[in-house]
């Protein structure tokens, strides 16, 4: 696995140094998938291409350094682990509603010379009417979690005026995008330009819908969850 993440981070423009910490990440979440629920991808070689190298590319698509990163449902910590292990002085909160996920998560951070990480259980539609998260971090990434207008009213209320909301998307964003428009402005945000990229060693291309947040979140949003789902803005 590690001489796949050292071609496929140089392909990214991304230092190589994060590589054996990625394939250790790449076996512990092997090793734990056979007891718990983590990923439906059981090859090695995949788990390089399409959770870590997918997950780190995202780092070409804006400033991450130094810069306070929450995950909105990291699931077993993508794309959120991978962009800490490759950019260390990122400050990231990793939130997920699935307790055993984040225990996990917990447990072997320090394993992989991850020293300080926040790691969060809990539903992100009450977390962000928290004042201690709301409108409190530089980039909020999310992958994998919920269609475009649901994501939106869930990871933007915590998203800090200024900064930027990155959704990772497959090729389908356009669609998703389009029904997103209103929603988007409502919740304080303005779309951007999508960033594109293909994983490394594969065909699959892939997207990021930016969303920069310009103005604050109003004070009724995020809605329960229910709510949410039922009528989305
Ligand atoms: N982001 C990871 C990835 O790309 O592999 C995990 C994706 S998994 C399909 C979706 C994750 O989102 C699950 O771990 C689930 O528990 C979490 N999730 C779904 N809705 C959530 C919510 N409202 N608040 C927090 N986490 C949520």
């Amino acid at each position: 696995m590690t001489d796949m993440l050292i071609r496929g981070l140089d392909a990214l423009s991304l230092p190589t140094d994060a590589a054996p910490a990625l394939a250790r990440y790449g076996s512990l979440l092997l090793e734990k998938n056979k007891t718990m629920n983590l990923t439906a991808i059981t090859d090695p070689e995949q788990v390089a291409q399409l959770h870590m190298l997918d997950s780190a590319a995202i780092l070409g698509c804006a400033h991450f350094q130094g810069k306070r990163v929450l995950d909105v449902g990291t699931g077993a910590g993508f794309p959120g682990m991978v962009l800490k292990l490759t950019e260390p002085s990122i400050d990231l909160t990793l939130l997920d509603s699935l307790n055993k996920r984040i225990d996990w998560l917990s447990q072997i951070a320090p394993t992989l010379g991850i020293s300080h990480l926040t790691a969060l259980h809990g539903r992100a539609e009450e977390f962000g009417l928290m004042p201690q998260y709301r409108e409190q971090f530089d980039i909020v990434t999310s992958r994998a979690v919920a269609d475009l207008r649901i994501l939106c009213e869930l990871c933007l209320p915590f998203v800090k005026v200024g900064g930027l909301f990155l959704a990772m998307k497959g090729q389908k964003a356009q669609e998703e995008k389009d029904a997103a428009g209103r929603c988007i402005s409502i919740l304080g945000g303005q779309l951007k330009k999508d960033y594109v990229y293909q994983i490394p060693g594969t065909d699959i291309v892939h997207r990021v819908v930016v969303v920069e947040k310009v103005r604050e979140t109003p004070g009724q949003y995020p809605r329960r969850f229910a709510k949410i789902k039922k009528a989305p803005l």
